[in-house]
């Protein structure tokens, strides 16, 4: 079974969010817990909880298809401690926010070292940022995105994601979101079914599937190796269908939230019946 779905808007309150995912034909869908340009947000209220967990359940939506995400100002690599220090608080209060939520994923861009610190360094502190999070939070998992390396951004080469896995001491509690406008603009094709294929085994030979725990499905505005993150409309960008196609026909992507995070959202509910209509040939009832 395929969970497809978007990055919805939970203006309002989070509890808008899971009728914003059914509206559009969703039985997937991310979301941000708070502003995600603020540092600090409210704390949860039980009445904010209990709405957002019961329009969960309105629409059947299990925590297994939902996908938080956290704030882009958060830096888990951050080389100076001050700033570092602040990261790691802000994480650790997006994972209780999840955790309060009763969700279970939570999915962040892994970290930059602003050319301060080398490679290496940055990725230890980014998995030390992890298993602080672990020891202040039970249950969530924290979902580790691969990014198209813009800047001094980490996290674009399935190696990145390797090594910090590696130095997490829970790792049942760490996995991995593969954004595919992220892997193309990085240097990974997949612009036929056969590349997708290389990919992903090269994803598993690497890191391991076994980490999967969703994906952002986006077509791409810069070209293969731009190491530009602009995300397009599915079929209208460098990646073209066949990669979406061949995602939703193959098994190793059941039962992982699937989340659209293409620049029309107007065009979700199209898109999702695209990619269902994939799913279903796949099936043989197409
Ligand atoms: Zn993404
Ligand atoms: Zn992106």
């Amino acid at each position: 079974m395929k969970y497809i779905g978007a990055h919805v808007s939970a203006a309002g309150g989070v509890f808008n969010a899971p009728q914003n995912a059914a509206q559009i034909g969703a039985n997937a869908f991310a979301l941000f817990t708070k502003n995600q340009r603020q540092w600090v947000a409210k704390p949860l209220t039980p009445d904010v909880i209990e709405a957002f967990k019961a329009h969960c359940r309105q629409h059947g939506f299990r925590p297994e298809m939902i996908l938080p995400h956290d704030s882009y100002l958060i830096n888990l690599g951050a080389p100076e401690a001050e700033k570092l220090e602040k990261s790691r608080q802000a994480f650790i209060d997006e994972m209780q926010r999840c955790q309060q939520l009763g969700l279970t994923l939570l999915n962040f861009h892994p970290g930059s070292h602003l050319k301060k610190i080398s490679e290496q360094a940055c990725l230890a502190l980014i998995a030390e940022s992890i298993n602080l999070a672990h020891a202040a939070v039970p249950d969530v998992v924290a979902v580790i995105e691969n990014t198209a390396g813009q800047g001094s951004n980490l996290g674009w080469r399935f190696e990145h994601l390797a090594a910090i896995i590696e130095q997490v001491e829970d790792q049942s509690r760490v996995g991995v979101c593969i954004d595919t406008c992220h892997t193309f603009a990085a240097g990974y094709d997949l612009r036929t079914a056969a590349a997708t294929e290389a990919t992903f085994a090269e994803f598993d030979q690497v890191v391991g599937m076994q980490y999967l725990r969703g994906m952002h499905l986006n077509d791409s505005k810069g070209g293969l190796g731009s190491r530009i993150d602009r995300h397009q409309c599915l079929g209208d960008g460098e990646i073209g269908w066949e990669c979406f196609r061949y995602l939703m026909q193959d098994s190793r992507f059941d039962g992982l939230p699937l989340v659209l995070e293409t620049i029309q959202p107007e065009r979700w509910p199209e898109e999702i019946a695209t990619l269902r209509r994939f799913a279903a040939e796949e099936a043989g009832i197409g």
